[in-house]
């Protein structure tokens, strides 16, 4: 998703203005290095998988949208990947869509995972976030697996120093986004970043914007799982739209492009027979069904892009 995806006439002509006054609303950025935590915390966050949580680093390439609706705020949530130091034009763009993201939210939250400990990466990002000046809410993720609990102060003081001087985190909230541990706690500290205001979005509606980019996330993650050594870099997904069955309304009809970057790849992902994409789209059927809670009609086709990752016209249309 690109920032002109987040169409903000529609949004706001679709205010929901039933809501006391206490009431708060807003945008707020979640980022960190590679396997912190961040698709984890998300999907914990919001009761539902929105963003693939795999351990090959670095899959959640788009930034994915999804809406926490509760009686007294409205938290929309961007899931960025950290920024890295770009080799193709797929990266340079990615840093300015991270960018843009973050200057255009109310709060970036920044998870570090403090097992592992706080290491250059997140330095860097402390550094390039403390450029934006957007109000920063520090994450110290994975607590449950810091075993000696006398360890965690330090690692916290330690989290505590990427803050530039004279620009402190707003708050420094240690959490397991896998046990739920005090995620509560930060959910309470990330709403009062936002300002007061009426709900942003219809307090039910998944976009098409949100299901569109779920159903093509799921049949990637698919794809990644069975081809993880050549793929994953290679593999785009595009959803066009997800309808509604014109017969029946419990029916969503989704048509998915595949795209790789050589033919040779092309027969990778459809496998021998075609049971390689047979399976990896069955799973993903299956995993969308349960998400979007409608039975689901899948169609794919796979596209050779030649070199997707270097051309600009092709990651325009691609969505990158
Ligand atoms: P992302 O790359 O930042 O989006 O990270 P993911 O959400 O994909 O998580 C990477 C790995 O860390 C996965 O194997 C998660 O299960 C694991 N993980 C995430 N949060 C926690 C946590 O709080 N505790 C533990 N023990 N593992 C976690
Ligand atoms: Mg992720």
């Amino acid at each position: 998703m690109t920032s002109r995806d987040l169409d903000v006439d529609a949004i706001l002509s679709g205010v929901h203005d039933e809501v006391g006054p206490d009431h708060r609303s807003g945008l707020v950025a979640l980022t960190g290095r590679p396997n912190v935590g961040k698709s984890t915390l998300l999907n914990h966050l919001l009761g539902t998988k929105v963003a693939i949580v795999t351990p090959v680093p670095g899959t959640t390439r788009n930034t994915i949208r999804g809406v926490l609706t509760t009686g007294s705020e409205q938290i929309a949530f961007v899931d960025t990947p950290g920024l890295a130091k770009p080799q193709t034009l797929l990266g340079q763009r990615l840093n300015h869509l991270v960018r843009d993201t973050w200057s255009s939210v109310n709060a970036v939250v920044f998870i570090v995972d403090i097992a592992a400990g706080i290491g250059t990466g997140d330095r860097f990002l402390a550094a390039q976030l403390a450029q934006i000046g957007t109000p920063v809410i520090a994450v110290a993720n994975k607590i449950d697996e810091v075993s000696d609990k006398s360890a965690l102060l330090p690692a916290l003081q330690s989290l505590d120093a990427l803050a530039p001087d004279g620009q402190p985190f707003v708050a420094i909230v240690p959490v397991s986004a896998l046990t739920g541990e005090n995620t509560d706690e930060l959910l309470r500290v990330v709403t009062q970043q936002l300002p007061h205001g009426p709900r942003l979005f219809p307090p039910d509606a998944v976009s098409d914007q949100l299901e569109r980019q779920l159903a093509a996330e799921v049949i990637r993650e698919k794809l990644i799982e069975r081809a993880r050594e050549e793929l994953p870099h290679s593999i785009a997904v595009v959803v066009d739209e997800v309808v509604p069955d014109e017969h029946r309304d419990d029916l969503l009809r989704i048509d998915a492009v595949i795209y790789v970057e050589r033919d040779s790849q092309k027969g990778i992902v459809i496998g021998r027979g075609g049971d390689n994409l047979k399976a990896a789209a069955t799973s993903a059927r299956e995993e969308l069904e349960k998400l979007l809670g409608a039975r689901i009609h899948l169609t794919t086709h796979v596209k050779v892009a030649k070199e997707w990752q270097r051309d600009p016209k092709q990651l325009g249309r691609l969505g990158y």
